[in-house]
């Protein structure tokens, strides 16, 4: 009998918002799968998030408190260095076993992009990849990664389930057209970003004072 899948949301969620929180609740329904959020350690190279690892996780186990069906996973900030995620797969797969399916989720936005991802094609040895549509202007498909899509694509009620890895799968998940940025543009100009994200985290980052611009 498959075991229950897994499912990774990664992100830098600086803010989280109700964007992540949406998608992964209904990726965890559709997928009746185990979905955690996985912060990301921004590699110093990168354009650094505004709020620091211990801060962004502060604001997550606030937006998780009070369910249990979405978690925090919080290993790639204990690791030094850049943190690629086909490592995190790779420590998941020896940790779960060969046979339970892993799912790797990602935004479409951030799905076009996986080509430029640290050894991407092992990505497909290690989990399935989750496409969650989201809002705004669609990127264009690299070649490389539709020829991947033609072989991969699976249907949600597919075959994906008997499998341990190496699948792609669509989820439609309800539009939000929230990102963080936005937010923290809010922020910047003064403004509240109310009613996107939720209160008790809103409530948390006025209390501390984060993403305020000093003098402002
Ligand atoms: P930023 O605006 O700072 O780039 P973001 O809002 O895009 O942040 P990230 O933490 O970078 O959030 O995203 C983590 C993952 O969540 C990515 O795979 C991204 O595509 C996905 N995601 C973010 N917002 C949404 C949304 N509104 N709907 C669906 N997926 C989303």
């Amino acid at each position: 009998m498959s075991q229950r899948p897994l499912a990774l949301f990664g992100g830098t969620f600086d803010p989280v918002h109700y964007g992540h929180l949406r998608a992964a609740w209904e990726a965890a329904e559709r997928l009746d799968a185990e979905v955690r959020l996985l912060p990301a350690n921004v590699p110093p190279h990168r354009a650094q998030p505004v709020l620091d690892a211990d801060q962004r996780v502060e604001l997550l186990r606030i937006a998780l408190a009070g369910q249990s069906r979405l978690s925090l996973d919080t290993r790639e900030l204990g690791r030094a260095g850049p943190s690629y995620t086909v490592d995190t797969l790779h420590g998941l797969r020896a940790e779960i076993g060969p046979e339970r399916p892993l799912i790797l989720l990602v935004g479409a936005d951030a799905f076009a992009g996986l080509p430029s991802w640290n050894r991407w094609l092992r990505l497909f040895d290690l989990a399935h990849v989750g496409v969650l549509t989201r809002p705004g202007p669609a990127r264009a498909l690299p070649p490389e990664l539709e020829q991947q899509i033609q072989t991969r694509h699976c249907a949600l009620d597919g075959v994906w389930r008997a499998r341990d890895a190496g699948c792609i799968v669509s989820l439609d998940v309800t539009d939000l057209d929230i990102s963080a940025t936005a937010i923290r543009a809010e922020y910047a100009a003064g403004r509240e970003p109310r009613f996107l994200l939720p209160d008790a985290v809103r409530e948390r980052i006025n209390a501390r004072g984060w993403y305020a611009v000093p003098g402002g």
